[in-house]
């Protein structure tokens, strides 16, 4: 079987999660392993590690985990990536648009500067929204978006058409 075969047959489909029709993609059986959580890493990092990544952001909840071991593999800092009035600190503040009505995500002013180039990640891309909106955010700032990293992307939501502008690498399609 093949990294990637495993790692699929590890992701945990929870329906309707947190709502009805949803099929939630629950990675934390493979978190839960050590061995494929390092493999897991390895495939997930070595695409950039040449690529001279400053830092690695994490979008809240669940790209806190793989991404903060991102930015520890590459040898850079790790930027947190939170919903509206989770940051303690003087924020910068990006909305965008949920399938019903906004939300917004806010990073800290202070967390980038235009010298940084950033490597963005999240667990599961779907429509693409909050990716996207993670990119505009890094630019806001005169950062460099290198590229976005996913463990799993939800093929049929096309959330890569947000983000045609920048290198989107994905382990698991579904
Ligand atoms: P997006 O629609 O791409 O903006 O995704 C919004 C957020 O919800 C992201 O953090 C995704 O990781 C998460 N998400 C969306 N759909 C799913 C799903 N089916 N299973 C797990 N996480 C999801």
């Amino acid at each position: 079987m093949t990294l990637t075969e495993e790692l699929a047959m590890k992701v945990r489909n929870v329906p309707d999660f947190p709502t009805p029709g949803i099929q939630f993609k629950d990675i934390t059986p493979i978190l839960a392993d050590a061995a494929l959580l390092k493999r897991t890493l390895n495939i997930l990092a070595a695409p950039f590690a040449g690529q001279r990544v400053t830092k690695v952001i994490g979008i809240e909840a669940r790209g806190f985990i793989l991404g903060a071991m991102l930015a520890e593999y590459l040898g850079v800092g790790f930027v947190p990536m939170r919903k509206e009035g989770k940051l303690p600190a003087a924020t910068i503040r990006e909305p965008y648009q949920l399938e019903y009505g906004k939300a917004a995500i806010e990073v800290h002013r202070d967390a980038l500067t235009p010298e940084d180039r950033v490597l963005v990640h999240d667990d599961v891309l779907a429509t693409g929204g909050t990716a996207s909106a993670a990119c505009r955010l890094v630019r806001s700032m005169g950062a460099e978006v290198v590229a976005c990293a996913f463990l799993l992307e939800l093929d049929f939501l096309n959330g890569r058409n947000h983000l045609t502008d920048v290198p989107v690498h994905t382990i698991l399609h579904f």
